[in-house]
């Protein structure tokens, strides 16, 4: 066993994702977490028999993702369910059409009308896949897209996948260079979206499983409430009841709780710029439904009011036996964060998308899940909104980790290639790697 302590502070996906790692090398890990059930923001919440979790667990690109890589490293028991693109429909208001994700849906799809447009779009695709485009820093997509003279229908559809993917009502706002570093990865996958069968609650219980297995120890109900700094250094970080040293820190905690726990520090200053940025926030709304109700498809996005439902329990396990689970999701742009009116109204815009695919719902509806704003990412990228490095240069042993850090993709992949990244170099300092 390495004989250097890390502590992690904070028991999300991306906290729980570096401390297993370093575990499982031999580095000794104590892991604080403010709550008392570990999972952060992919925690499941049990209620009459369904298993609550936020978002869809969808994980994107996974045959590439960083998951995949822990997957195997770690020797992760995940059941995979992957998305079924024929079982995806653009709801256009009055038809419905398939989604773009497949050539055959290129070419059925009525959302570009014409054959031109479809072979327009796929030499876009091509070109993003070869790196001929790579977008302009400091230029947004919408922007970029407008200068580069394609057609207006063109424009439309590459906004509309950004929006599903990036979880925004305003892609148009994506920096042009995010967008096709993000498309160039996607387009080469070969699993576009897969679910974790047993919702995010199986990915915890493993991550937990290997930190405890590797002799590692996990506190819970332990909120970090600051640091103590000296000379360039972490020297330990405090709770209410004590304090943990060690050689190396990970702080896996959104930016508005670090700027609490190094105020008055000599990271104060790095942190300060990243604790002004705004997180993507969406408007949740699922269904537990103690019957199914036939429907062909398990994804419907409504492209008019930018809602999307999942039929979930077509691809995990989360409901008693015979009943059906919905998630849907409406984005929120951040000035409509907060505004009570406004989400009472995407709410009854979710309600209008049930009535319209799930007849009957209101019958059969046994639980359900309803949070006006959910952070989907911790900062959102969006105009000048820079994700956090994983190290400052004014601290040498403080390290982050988390979907607000730099790193691959968007949501949950930001937290675990950010996390991967911190326990590559913790590693390599205690040369292990
Ligand atoms: C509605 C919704 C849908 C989503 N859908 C998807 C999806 O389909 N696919 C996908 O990939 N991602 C999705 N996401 C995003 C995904 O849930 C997050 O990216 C991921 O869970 C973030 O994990 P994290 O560890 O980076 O951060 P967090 O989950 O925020 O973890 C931070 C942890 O730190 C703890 N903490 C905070 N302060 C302290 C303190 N002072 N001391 C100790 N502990 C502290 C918190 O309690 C928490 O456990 C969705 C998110 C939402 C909200």
């Amino acid at each position: 066993m390495f004989t250097k302590r890390t502590v992690v502070v904070g028991g999300g996906l991306a906290g729980l994702s570096v401390a297993a790692r370093l575990a499982k090398s031999g580095v000794h890990v104590t892991l604080l977490e403010k709550a008392p059930k570990l999972g952060g923001r992919a925690v499941t919440i049990p209620l009459k028999g369904f298993d609550f979790n936020f978002g869809a667990h969808a994980i994107y690109a996974r045959d590439s993702s960083y998951i995949r890589k822990l997957e195997r490293e770690l020797g992760l028991d995940i059941g995979w369910a992957d998305f079924d693109p024929k079982k995806a429909r653009y709801d256009l208001g009055d038809e419905m059409t398939e989604m773009p994700a497949t050539l055959e849906g290129l070419y059925k799809t009525k959302v570009l009308p014409k054959g031109s447009l479809k072979a327009r779009f796929a030499l876009d695709i091509v070109k993003t896949v070869c790196w001929l485009e790579r977008g302009e820093e400091g230029v947004t997509i919408g922007e970029w897209l407008k200068r580069s003279g394609r057609h207006e229908d063109v424009i439309e559809l590459m906004l509309t996948l950004a929006s599903s993917n990036f979880f925004t009502q305003e892609p148009e706002r994506i920096p042009s260079t995010v967008y096709f570093k993000y498309y160039q990865r996607l387009f080469t996958t070969n699993k576009a979206v897969s679910y974790i069968a047993g919702g995010w609650e199986s990915l915890v219980k493993e991550l937990e499983r290997v930190v405890k297995e590797s002799g590692s120890e996990i506190v819970t109900k332990a909120k970090i409430e600051g640091v103590e700094f000296e000379e360039g250094r972490v020297r330990a970080v405090r709770t209410g009841e004590g304090v943990y040293e060690a050689d190396e820190f990970v702080f896996a905690v959104p930016p508005k709780e670090l700027g609490k726990i190094f105020a008055e520090t000599g990271l104060q200053e790095s942190i300060a710029p990243y604790l002004l940025y705004r997180p993507n926030t969406v408007l949740v709304y699922d269904i537990g439904l103690t019957q199914r109700i036939d429907t062909p498809y398990t994804y419907i996005y409504d492209k008019e009011a930018r809602v999307f439902m999942t039929d979930i329990s077509a691809y995990t396990n989360c409901t008693p036996p015979g009943g059906q689970m919905i998630q849907a999701i409406a984005y929120l742009k951040s000035e409509e964060v907060g505004d009570r009116e406004h989400a009472q109204m995407r709410k009854e815009s979710i309600q209008k998308l049930f009535d319209k695919h799930l007849p009957g719902w209101r019958d059969q509806l046994a639980a359900q899940r309803y949070t006006e704003r959910a952070a989907a990412q911790e900062i959102k990228v969006e105009d000048d909104q820079k994700l956090m490095p994983v190290q400052f240069h004014a601290c040498k042993n403080a390290y982050f980790a988390g979907d607000w850090v730099q790193g691959v993709g968007q949501l949950s992949e930001l937290s675990f290639s950010s996390g991967y990244e911190v326990g590559t170099r913790i590693l390599h300092r205690a040369g292990l790697r």
